[in-house]
């Protein structure tokens, strides 16, 4: 047979040069398992530009293979390696090489009904999947089966079933190849983050059988709970006693001491402590949580494979804590190897365990926390309930590949089927949903759009709430509780923050976003919204009778009600943040937003303004804009109407001097919104210096505090030098410059953003992750003449896209002082500064 390129197949041995990069991950896990002297069967890896010629058609390098199938028993198995697991990649093919007359020597030392087993496995899997036969004709198991699958391949294919071991290896590894190539394989490894062309190796690995006399048997073993991350020995043994026939003689054994059945550690307490001191070695040298697949002939073990231990996003905190303090890994390499992302999921809600728990059935808990949603039984129907924004649970028979999107849009995902490894439960662990799988006291009638469970029904629409950390399905929106955060967690995010890396302050409108961002170690607040202050029920009165004010005078008057309100809220946020900065922003919405919109609330505004219906009618409408989000807000108001910003202004102040007196001194930060031109700051801000003025002459104090501007429309990020001029600080307010940018509406693109990302318009939602190419260049652009003309100004993004780890990255290359997002956000946020800068 032709040679394409013997250098493509390396046997892995201490020394060869295996790189991960070529050959993947496995056949590199493998190598360091043979330089700890670990008992691994002889081994072969196929390098990516091999398995891409193979794909290709060249002929498969099978002299490199030379000898390969002289072992005793003669078989192999072959297994992918991609450059990490999470890419796949083809299921393995084990048992290559049997034949007529290796079947009859194995039927000799493990029996006929082994022997068959193993032959009928070989043909059935090359007949399906090399020879591309009907799988219905191979489907037979038992007595007889072996010769009717070998008879029915002769009567498909016009010759005997190939006989020579290297003819089925080149069938075997050139049809894993094409899989490879295949779109479905493709969809998949991109949906985790792989290239389209990424590479994929194969390893071929001589058998080491799972049977024989003595104790025999396959299994797998972990020394981690792959929920919580604590230590615990779990994992699997399938024993073949004393040559017994597969599937009757066969045992599955506990690994270690349990009453409900014999365990590995009892029967066989060496072949444990081996495996323990196995797995103990495997953590120092892999430097990972390792699950071990291993062999045992006749007492003797092998070690297969070494996959990294498959994990929540807790234990994934929790392993890189635990690795960092044994000393097996630098600190700064646990910040790196836990996703930002995964934060979010530690942080997750829990059922309240003494609220009443409506129970509708129960299943496998495969993926902790808790959500509430409407039932979909679709993946389109779950991409359109997200875009309307109505939170849903999918609910399958069990997933498929397909479904990835649905789940995405998803709050939580329920299936019938499966089990902790399944697709969806495994899915659903990474994206960090809360997921039950195997629940199969429910019947799904997807037709009807109805689920039936405990003798009720449900239809599409209907609320549950899918608590995944016990595993029960609830009936409507049960109560949740906020969730915990332990220790692992608290470190984690304390040497990340020594890592350095760009700010991290949070929103935060209220006293409690105030604590939950004290707690989450905010270095501040980035971005109060006042006018969320101005909706409660003892202020809107106040809001509107300044709106119906004839005269300036009237509107002072009005305003002189929120002042003490204000100055209220303002103390209790500089009281909490205890001498951290505090960024306030002034009002922004247009005003129409305070007034009612139905007859009846017009009717009632008039009889508390004691005004004619048809006066307040007209000055509503006068009020109401075509484009309000283009109209009289932000700033435009406050040059309009600066009642507004000078009783902001003097609440601000008087706070200051009040919280100062009580504990740290403050230096309140004033933020002017939807600034375009240069002389909207100056002339805010000569209002706001008289009122500070004012205010310093009225109590005899010297506070200091620093006026900024928010950068989001265009021409701001335009003119931010001149802007610069007359500011302490810019900050980019990325949702509305996304708007701006695009010109895009912020409340309506979610209609057709699911389309657009779908067919590539966007890469992603700009409104989500940073657009760097466009709003981007708007925000360098902006820092960049900011600075030129005030280099100590201090810039920042306090959009949504502060809680962004990806446009996190992008804030800390531009060279940005922090970024500013919602309080449960801070510690994805600090993981992810953390990581940008390491
Ligand atoms: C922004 O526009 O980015 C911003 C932070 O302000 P808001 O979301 O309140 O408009
Ligand atoms: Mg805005």
């Amino acid at each position: 047979m032709d040679i394409s390129n013997p250098s493509d197949v390396t046997e892995i041995t201490p020394s060869a040069r295996i790189d991960t990069s070529r050959h993947g991950w496995r056949a590199k896990c493998l190598q360091r398992l043979i330089r700890m002297d670990l008992p691994v069967p002889r081994s072969h890896a196929i390098s990516g530009d091999g398995v891409q010629a193979i794909a290709a058609g060249q002929a498969v390098p099978i002299d490199a293979f030379k000898g390969l199938f002289d072992s005793r028993d003669g078989l192999v198995g072959v297994r992918p390696s991609a450059v990490t697991p999470e890419w796949g990649g083809p299921g393995t093919v084990l048992n290559v090489g049997i034949n007529d007359r290796i079947h009859a020597r194995l039927a000799a030392r493990i029996g006929p009904e082994n022997a068959d087993a193993i032959y009928l496995n070989f043909v059935q899997s090359y007949a399906i999947h090399i020879a591309r036969l009907d799988p219905d004709m191979f489907a037979q198991e038992g007595k007889g089966a072996l010769a009717d699958a070998l008879r029915c391949y002769c009567d498909e294919m016009d010759e005997e079933f190939p006989q020579d071991p290297y003819l089925q290896l080149a069938g075997v590894l050139r049809s894993m190849a094409r899989a490879w190539e295949g779109p479905t394989a493709r969809l998949l490894r991109q949906a985790k983050g792989a290239p389209a062309d990424a590479p994929l190796g194969l390893v071929v690995q001589e058998m080491a059988l799972a049977m024989g006399p003595g104790l025999s048997g396959s299994g797998s073993i972990q020394f981690i709970d792959s929920v919580t991350g604590t230590p615990r020995v779990t994992g699997r043994f399938r024993g073949q006693h004393h040559g017994g026939a597969v599937g009757r003689d066969a045992e599955t054994l506990y690994l270690t001491r349990d009453q409900r059945g014999p365990s590995l550690e009892e029967v066989a307490p060496g072949i444990f402590a081996d495996l323990v001191r196995f797995g103990v070695a495997a953590r120092e040298r892999l430097r990972e949580e390792m699950q071990i697949e291993f062999v045992v002939t006749e007492g003797r073990i092998s070690i297969i494979d070494a996959v990294r231990v498959q994990r929540s996003s807790r234990a994934s905190v929790r392993i890189a804590v635990a690795l960092a303090r044994d000393g097996v890994i630098p600190e700064d390499e646990a910040v790196m190897r836990v996703e930002p992302r995964a934060l979010t999921d530690l942080l997750h809600h829990q059922v309240d365990p003494r609220a009443p728990r409506d129970l509708i059935t129960r299943g496998i808990n495969a993926s902790p926390g808790a959500a509430t949603g409407r039932i979909v039984f679709n993946a389109a129907t779950a991409q359109a309930s997200a875009s309307r924004g109505e939170p849903c649970v999918l609910v399958r028979r069990e997933t498929v590949p397909e479904d990835i999107r649905g789940m995405h849009a998803s709050v939580a995902v329920l299936t019938e089927r499966g089990g902790t490894t399944s697709h969806a439960a495994v899915i659903a662990r990474g994206l960090g949903l809360p997921c039950i799988v195997g629940a199969s006291g429910l019947v799904i009638d997807s037709r009807r759009r109805t689920m039936q469970a405990g003798g009720r029904t449900f239809r599409e629409g209907e609320e549950i709430t899918i608590d995944g950390t016990s595993g029960e399905v609830l009936a409507g929106a049960a109560t949740l509780l906020e969730p915990a955060l332990d220790d692992a967690f608290t470190q984690l995010l304390e040497w990340a923050d020594a890592a350095g890396g760009i700010g991290v302050r949070a929103n935060a409108d209220t006293p409690e976003d105030a604590r939950t961002a004290r707690n989450f170690s905010a270095q501040g607040i980035g971005l109060c919204r006042t006018e969320h202050m101005f909706f409660d029920a003892d202020r809107l009165p106040a809001m509107r009778e300044m709106i119906f004010a004839d005269t300036p005078e009237d509107r002072r008057l009005s305003l002189e009600r929120i002042l003490p309100m204000q100055r209220k809220d303002f103390t209790a946020l500089f009281e909490i943040m205890a001498g951290l900065p505090v960024t306030i922003r002034l009002f922004d919405p247009p005003l129409h937003e305070f007034l009612p919109h139905d007859r009846e609330g017009l009717r009632e505004l008039a009889e508390s303004l004691d005004l004619p219906l048809s006066d307040v009618t007209r000055r509503v409408d006068a009020l109401s804009e075509f484009n309000p989000m283009l109209g009289m807000r932000g700033v435009r108001l406050g040059i309009t109407v600066p009642e507004i910003y000078d009783m902001q202004a003097r609440a601000i102040f008087e706070a200051t001097v009040e919280a100062s007196r009580k504990g740290d001194p403050v230096v309140p930060e004033i933020m002017i919104p939807l600034v375009s031109a240069m002389r909207e700051v100056e002339l805010v801000k000569n209002r706001v210096d008289a009122v500070a003025a004012a205010v310093r002459n009225e109590r005899h104090s010297s506070f200091t505090y620093r006026l900024g501007v928010m950068v989001e429309t265009p021409r701001a990020a335009l003119r931010a030098g001149d802007i610069a001029a007359h500011s302490a600080f810019l900050s980019f307010g990325t949702n509305d410059l996304t708007q701006m940018t695009y010109g895009l509406s912020r409340d309506d693109a979610g209609r057709f953003m699911g389309t657009y990302v779908g067919q590539g318009v966007y890469a992603e939602d700009p409104f989500h992750v940073l657009d760097r190419d466009g709003v981007g260049e708007l925000l360098l652009t902006g820092a960049q003449r900011a600075r030129q003309q005030s280099p100590g100004i201090t810039i920042s993004v306090c959009g949504e896209h502060g809680g962004n780890p990806e446009s996190i990255g992008f804030c800390h290359e531009a060279g940005f002082d922090y970024v500013s997002c919602s309080p449960f956000r801070v510690p994805v946020a600090r993981l992810a500064a953390a990581q940008s800068a390491i």
